[in-house]
């Protein structure tokens, strides 16, 4: 019996999205585990389709006036038009109206907004055609129109959506339906709507499976793009956009943001004397050194071969000097003769130094850095004057070789 369920679970197993590691199937459920970076790449990517989505509409929409002109007669298919342009025109506003910004409560009202268009030119339309008495032929036309709720549907599998967020949209559309046929109530033909509705059901479980493994590549995709591959820790490419998302962030509530530039001393002379492999090991043991001391809202990157920003949000000045001071004082691993690692840190902080933009608190910490380079090395130096910065010190550290 535990055989054959381990065998079983083994081949469940073996049907979840391969390119990603086991410890990230939980964000294909909930967008709420998701890192603030996937967040936001997946809002642009969701109000980007959104806007795909709009161009198709807008296009289609009044075309299809053609045939209601051929196939309905006059007041009918003046008043189908009309809608049809109405939805065209609202389907244009959000081509041009909505960008990207990057926040994921844009991209869900981006989502509400494509959907409530058709949705409501379904029931305006529909309510135009049931007053009318339509021949054979045109009422085949008019039954195509039932067919929006099903493109809707379909139309979720664009999006990289968890299954929380699929869930929801479905049920919604689900409602829908289940409204439209309720207030269809008394000229209802149950075993067609009741076929619909199961098709609809079907649809949305494909839907998901759809959406779900268009985010699975977009998690992959997203961790591929902003971790280092040599030491596993956030890459540049991805440090500036860190950089921006964290200022945005304290910059609304007028919060503190510091900023360290850490330069390794003398790194060069490892790989002279004792190789490049030798080199990429005091890396790696670096970067694990510093990550076990950083709290967790600390986002620590690869800025160059030997430099590296470290990000501390919601710390002032003088609390991030005292971080600082107290994980260098602790080592920062060894260099392969066995003494110790030392770095030159420049750290700058948003309120303190009276900072308007990112790349000017950048700018400062590394100015800081080079100026702890030329005073000696192995320090960390936080005020543009070395003098006072001396006197600030924490107690003298190890020298650097
Ligand atoms: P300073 O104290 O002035 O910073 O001296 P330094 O030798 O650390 O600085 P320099 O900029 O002269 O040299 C940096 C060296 O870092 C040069 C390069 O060979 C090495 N480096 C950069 N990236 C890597 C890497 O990925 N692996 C290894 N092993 N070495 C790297
Ligand atoms: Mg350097
Ligand atoms: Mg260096």
């Amino acid at each position: 019996m535990t055989t054959l369920f381990v065998a079983l679970s083994k081949r469940l197993s073996s049907l979840l999205p391969s390119e990603l590691h086991a410890s990230e199937m939980p964000q294909l459920l909930l967008p709420q585990r998701h890192s603030l970076l996937l967040s936001q790449r997946r809002a642009m990517m969701i109000i980007n389709r959104v806007r795909l989505f709009a161009f198709l509409f807008a296009v289609l929409t009044p075309l299809w006036s053609i045939v209601d002109f051929m196939v309905f007669s006059y007041p009918l298919w003046t008043g189908l038009a009309m809608f049809r342009l109405l939805a065209c025109g609202a389907f244009a506003s959000v081509l041009f109206m909505y960008r990207p910004s990057g926040r994921l409560t844009d991209a869900y009202l981006a989502i509400a907004i494509l959907f409530a268009i058709p949705t409501l030119f379904y029931i305006a339309s529909h309510t135009l055609l049931r007053g009318h008495e339509l021949t054979q032929f045109s009422a085949a036309v008019a039954t195509g129109y039932a067919f929006l709720p099903f493109v809707l549907m379909a139309g979720l599998a664009i999006f990289p959506l968890t299954l929380l967020e699929n869930l929801l949209l479905a049920t919604l559309l689900l409602i829908a339906q289940g409204v439209a046929g309720y207030m269809n109530w008394s000229t209802l033909n149950w075993p067609s709507f009741a076929g619909g509705f199961w098709l609809l059901i079907l649809i949305a479980g494909v839907t998901a499976l759809a959406s779900m493994s268009q985010l699975a590549f977009m998690i992959a995709l997203v961790r591929q793009a902003i971790r280092d591959p040599l030491t596993g820790i956030l890459s540049r490419g991805s440090g500036e956009e860190i950089l921006d998302l964290q200022w945005n962030l304290v910059d609304r509530s007028n919060g503190t943001l510091a900023l360290a530039f850490i330069d390794l001393d003398h790194f060069k002379s490892i790989n002279d004397t004792y190789g490049h492999e030798a080199g990429d090991r005091t890396l790696r043991n670096f970067t694990e050194t510093l990550t076990a001391k950083l709290r967790s809202s600390d986002s620590l990157l690869r800025w160059g071969g030997e430099e590296f920003l470290l990000l501390m949000p919601n710390t002032d000045l003088a609390q991030a000097n005292r971080a600082l001071q107290r994980i260098v004082s602790n080592g920062l691993g060894q260099r392969p003769d066995g003494k110790p690692l030392t770095a030159s840190i420049g750290l700058a902080e948003r309120c303190h130094d009276r900072i308007r933009t990112p790349q000017e608190l950048l700018e400062r910490a590394d100015q800081r850095m080079y100026l702890a380079k030329s005073n000696g090395r192995n320090q960390v130096v936080c005020s543009d004057s070395p003098e006072t910065q001396q006197a600030t010190d924490a107690p003298a550290l190890t020298a650097s070789v």
